[in-house]
Parts: C-alpha cells; sequence; structure tokens
C-alpha cells in the first residue's frame, strides 16, 4: 500500500524501491532509480550534514521540459498560430544555481525569466543568453529600471515593460526617447474574474496590481498621441498562485482575451498573451480541487489554454498571440527535497496503574480509577468525558494547594491510561463524536526534527501550506507510530501537525519507532518554490546545506554542486554582529576568568577552541542520531 501516497504526488520523479527506500527516477518510467539514502550517504561520507536541500537537476530540466511539450502538443492539436513561450517568474527561487540551470534547460526551448525588481531584472540580463527568449519585467518601476530593460531592448533582449502603474508610461516614454530605444510594452490588467485557493488576492478587480479598464485607455490614448501604438505588445494578467480549479482559469482566460481583442481593436500591435502563473501543484496527490491540489493535469491546462484563446480570438478573426505563462511554482517545486534526521522522540510512557490507591487520596484520583476500570466499547464517550472532568478537578485542586504533586502525578498517570484504552477501542465506534475522533492524535508521539521550520518550511508555518512529508527509508517495515514532529527552534509553532492525507489533512504522520540509536531519515518533499527566499532566521538556525545531484542515464549520479549552509559566525553577522569583535569580546571575558582564578589559563584555551569551533560550525545539531 501507498501508505504515504508518494505514487500520487510524486509525479513519476520519486517512488519507493524493493528494498523499502525513497528512490529519485527522473527520467521515463523503466529509467534508473536513484536511492535516496545513497545520495545521504554520499553527503555523510563527504563531510555534509544534514539537514540538507538536495536538488535533482534531471527533475528542472524535465519539468521545463514537459511544459513545453504540452504546450507543443495543444498547439499542434488544434493548429494554433502562435507559439508558447514560458518565462519563470525569478521570486519563485531566486537562488543563482536554480537561475542559472532555469537558463540552460530552458534555452532549447526559448524560456525566459519574469523579473519584479531591478536585482531581479539585472540576475535575468546576466543570466540569459538567448534573444528569442522574453525577459517580462513586472512589478513597480523607477527610472533605473525602465533604463535597465531598455538598454537590454538595445541589446537585442526581449524585455517587455509590463506597466503596472498608469504612472509608468510617461516615464517609459521619457526614457525610451532619451535612450533612443523603442520600448517593447506590456500592460498588467485588473480582471474581475478571482479565483479559489490561498495566494489569488491577486486577481479581482480590488488586486492592488495592474490597470483598470479606464487607465488601459488612457494608455492607448497617450501611445496614440505619441505614435507608438506599436510598442504596445503584450496583454498580462496574473489570477493569484496555486490556482486548484480549472475553471477558474478557463474564466479569467476568457474576459482576458476580450481585453487583448478590445486593445487590437484599438490599434495596439500586441501579439502576447501573458497568463501569469497558477499552474498548481498536486502537493497531496489527490488530483482535486483542495487547495494543496489541483483538479486538472498538465496537458488540461495547456488545451484549455490554447483551446480558449483560439475560440475567442477566431470569432474575431484576430491573429493568435504567443502565449507565456510565468509558472514558477509548478516549474521548481519538485526540484528541492528537504532531508533531515530524527534526533530524539518523545512519547507517553506506559505506566504502571497504582493497585491500591491510599486511603486520604483525592476523591477524583478515586473516581478516574473507577472509570478506568469500567470502559467498554458502549460508554467510550462517557468515559471519555468524566476522565476529562475529574482530570480538571484534580488540576483545580492542585492550583489551591490542595493536592501534591505526587497525587497529582498519580491522577494524571489513570487519565492518561483511561485515554489510550479509548483509543485503542475507538476504530471500533461507528459514528465516533469529534473528540473520540481525536483521541489518537491527542497521544502521537513527539519526533524531534533536525531542521527549521521557519528557515526551510515557512509556508507550512505561515499559511498552513501542506509539503508531502515522509521517511526515505525503513519503507517495508509497518510504522507503528502516530506522530508530529518538532523541529528545533524554541517556538511552539515549530513543528509539523498537518500531514496530507487523500481526504483532507490528518493531524499525525505514521512513522517508524527509533531504534537503537540508529538515524532515520526524513523527507519533505516539493520544496523548491518559494520556502528558500521566504525562510527566516529564526533561533538563527540559518540556511542550511545544499547539494545538487545530475542522475545519469546508466544510474550513477554526480555531485554536481554543494553549497555550504550558514555558520554560526554567518548568521550572527546577518544579525550585525561582528564575529571578530564576538570572539574578542569572549576572550576578554575569558582572560577575566584567569586573572580572577575561576579558570586555569589551560581552560582557557580548551574553552577558546570550543568557542572558535561552535562559530565556525553548522547551526542546526550534529553527532546526536
Ligand atoms: N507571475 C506573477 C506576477 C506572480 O505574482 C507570481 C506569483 O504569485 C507568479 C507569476 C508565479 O506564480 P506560480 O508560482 O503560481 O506559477
Amino acid at each position: 500500500a501507498d501508505l504515504y501516497g508518494i505514487n500520487s504526488w510524486g509525479s513519476g520523479y520519486f517512488g519507493v524501491s524493493e528494498n523499502g527506500d525513497v528512490v529519485i527516477t527522473p527520467f521515463a518510467e523503466n529509467g534508473p532509480a536513484v536511492s535516496i539514502p545513497d545520495v545521504i550517504k554520499g553527503l555523510q561520507d563527504r563531510g555534509m550534514d544534514l539537514p540538507v536541500l538536495l536538488r535533482v537537476e534531471n527533475i528542472l530540466d524535465a519539468q521545463i521540459t514537459v511544459l513545453h511539450d504540452c504546450f507543443r502538443a495543444a498547439i499542434r492539436e488544434f493548429g494554433y498560430q502562435g507559439e508558447f513561450r514560458g518565462v519563470f517568474p525569478i521570486k519563485v527561487n531566486q537562488q543563482e544555481q536554480v537561475v542559472e540551470k532555469i537558463a540552460q534547460y530552458g534555452q532549447r526551448h526559448h524560456h525566459g525569466l519574469e523579473v519584479g525588481s531591478k536585482a531581479e531584472l539585472i540576475a535575468a540580463l546576466s543570466y540569459l543568453n538567448d534573444h528569442e527568449a522574453c525577459i517580462v519585467c513586472n512589478g513597480y518601476k523607477d527610472a533605473e529600471f525602465v533604463d535597465l530593460a531598455l538598454y537590454g531592448t538595445k541589446m537585442g533582449y526581449k524585455c517587455i515593460l509590463v506597466l503596472e502603474m498608469p504612472s509608468e508610461l510617461p516615464l517609459i516614454l521619457a526614457r525610451s526617447k532619451v535612450l533612443g530605444v523603442r520600448p517593447l510594452i506590456g500592460v498588467r490588467i485588473k480582471l474581475s474574474s478571482r479565483a479559489g485557493g490561498h495566494w489569488t488576492e491577486s486577481g479581482g478587480d480590488l488586486s492592488i496590481f495592474g490597470l483598470s479598464t479606464a487607465e488601459v485607455v488612457d494608455a492607448l490614448d497617450l501611445l496614440r498621441k505619441e505614435d507608438m501604438l506599436d510598442c504596445m505588445r503584450l496583454l498580462h494578467f496574473h489570477l493569484g498562485s496555486q490556482i486548484p480549479n480549472i475553471r477558474d482559469i478557463r474564466e479569467a482566460l476568457r474576459e482576458a482575451c476580450r481585453v487583448y481583442a478590445g486593445l487590437v481593436d484599438e490599434g495596439a500591435a500586441m501579439g502576447y498573451l501573458d497568463l501569469g502563473g497558477g499552474l498548481a501543484v498536486d502537493y497531496d496527490g489527490s488530483h482535486t480541487n483542495f487547495l494543496s491540489s489541483r483538479n486538472y493535469t498538465l496537458s488540461e491546462y495547456c488545451a484549455d489554454i490554447v483551446e480558449t484563446v483560439m475560440s475567442i480570438l477566431d470569432e474575431r478573426e484576430i491573429a493568435h498571440p504567443h502565449i507565456i505563462t510565468e509558472s514558477g511554482r509548478a516549474t521548481v517545486a519538485y526540484y528541492s527535497v528537504l532531508l533531515f534526521n530524527i534526533l530524539d522522540a518523545s512519547r507517553l510512557e506506559d505506566r504502571a496503574l497504582p493497585v491500591d490507591l491510599p486511603e486520604d487520596c483525592p476523591e477524583p484520583t478515586e473516581n478516574l480509577l473507577e472509570v478506568y476500570n469500567s470502559i467498554s466499547l458502549k460508554n467510550l464517550q462517557e468515559c471519555y468525558n468524566d476522565a476529562i472532568y475529574y482530570r480538571d478537578e484534580i488540576r483545580q485542586m492542585f492550583r489551591l494547594g490542595n493536592c501534591t504533586l505526587r497525587e497529582r502525578g498519580v491522577a494524571e498517570t489513570i487519565f492518561w491510561a483511561i485515554i489510550k484504552e479509548i483509543a485503542q477501542r475507538v476504530d471500533e465506534v461507528k459514528r465516533p463524536t469529534v473528540e473520540l475522533a481525536g483521541i489518537q492524535d491527542s497521544l502521537a508521539s513527539i519526533y524531534y526534527a533536525n531542521m527549521s521550520v521557519f528557515q526551510s518550511l515557512p509556508d507550512s508555518w505561515a499559511i498552513d501550506h501542506l509539503f508531502p512529508v515522509m521517511p526515505v527509508h525503513r519503507l517495508k517495515e509497518q510504522p507503528t507510530e502516530k506522530v508530529v514532529l518538532a523541529d528545533i527552534t524554541c517556538d511552539c509553532d515549530g513543528k509539523l501537525d498537518r500531514f496530507i492525507d487523500p481526504r483532507g489533512v490528518k493531524r499525525t504522520l505514521d512513522l517508524h519507532e527509533l531504534k537503537n540509536g540508529d538515524p532515520y531519515y526524513l523527507g519533505a518533499f516539493l520544496v523548491g518554490a518559494y520556502q528558500e527566499t521566504l525562510g527566516d532566521l529564526h533561533n538563527l538556525f540559518g540556511d542550511t546545506n545544499v547539494a545538487s545531484i545530475h542522475i545519469n542515464e546508466d544510474g550513477s549520479f554526480d555531485f554536481v554542486r554543494e553549497l555550504d549552509g550558514d555558520s554560526v559566525a554567518d548568521v550572527l553577522s546577518y544579525v550585525e554582529y561582528d564575529p571578530k569583535m564576538v570572539l574578542e569580546r569572549f576572550r576578554n571575558v575569558a582572560e577575566q576568568g584567569v586573572r580572577e582564578g575561576r579558570i586555569s589559563p589551560q581552560d582557557r584555551y580548551s574553552i577558546m577552541k570550543a568557542f572558535e569551533n561552535g562559530l565556525r560550525g553548522y547551526t542546526y545539531l550534529n553527532g546526536l542520531r
């Protein structure tokens, strides 16, 4: 059985081998499979500690290719006259290695880049060496931004300046006159259509981005006056990210096509229709319109887009534009996996129940024991209610000083024994109440994960986003533990207690028992989009180590790039400490200790060594499991 749903969300890139390891399978079926535990061993042999963000280059290559293949297939099938020109929005993963690889793998498809700031434009200009590919410049612009884009156009790039605000057009016109460049202009529109989903505030009339219809008309009038309608080349809209329902995409596109036709009617040259991002990732593998999923395949997405544009523009006898999508999430999500180890576990121990209670024991304790002895399938709910009631009574007595610490301990032991007994029988109850249904979760063990949710999975903390998380080995063994994962930040939000489930969300993850000090490795999958730069330094846990592998057709793999994660000195410097000063200050404190006789000079030597090693070291834990 596919307990973790890997065959549903893995998109063919991940699977389980016969010996129970998670494997990476980047080529078509029957291609080689690389075991993730082998990759971990290779990393550790090279001295790279977990947590590690593993990037699989082949997956990125495959995702770009499949996007283009699917659009090409739809274009061929429908006899569409334009071409597909994908662009990758740099904001989705700005890391240099990622942008470099996208530019490299994208070149054969003329895959371009979308930028939303000067910094992103500078990265795009230096990494995209393809004059057929587009650089779509969204975001608010000042003269410097506009100049950079215009210079790009002068150098032969298809640098399209998309108006986000009406005031940008006079600026673009003025700067293009000064620099002597005919600009390529686009316009972002506010659609009235909206989609359901987490990130869909960017659509709709009240969207903070884009021009209203009246503002678009003003822009056209200005261009006409300047005799520059030929510079208006692109219509852009962005409905939001992770759009689970294809119907929303189709509806918005219909509206956009009407706007496109209107722009052509007004005499704008046009030629490009840019649908923005939104192509969703099926994080939970449910193939539904849940927020973590999508109710369409990539082929359906492409076919729907091509067919919709064609049907509306053919009706108006308007030439088919090149279609641009700014798919970020779908391009890079699969490409990175966060690998981490479990440091330790804490579970509710089975404690022996007292045979006899002392005569003077508090009454609620006696009642709890009675409840325990009366549990049967027929009275589970009643026992549950009573147990909670008496447990609360004991707590109240304790607060008032009417029972001792030891007495409270005994009462709680009995309370948990009751809860465990109920949990063992609850599966037999036909229609359990919400409380009973959640009782097994309340007994979950806590596994301590060597990572920071805030640094590596920020969306999981910030917006309850779900990522598939599972062990990467021991998958032939039946897991026996229901687990909540706690990270190593000292923050009660630093945990994972919502996991993918084909029927919604589950509160615990089934994991294996930790065995006599053996390492236990988990992976958080599909984390290549948005997580890296949104991550923060909570508790000063820094960037993790990063390793990129390339899998060869014979099944071997190469470690092609490694990036050391932040050291303690690095993260301290991010928050304005000067590591040299930190060392200096501590040395003075240590020397004072010597002067005052608290430590010997040899102690000072050992202490300073430990301190310096600490400064140089990784911010995560090592050497435990
Ligand atoms: N384009 C624009 C303008 C965006 O704001 C975004 C992100 O929300 C994207 C593209 C990327 O969207 P996605 O990651 O859903 O493909």
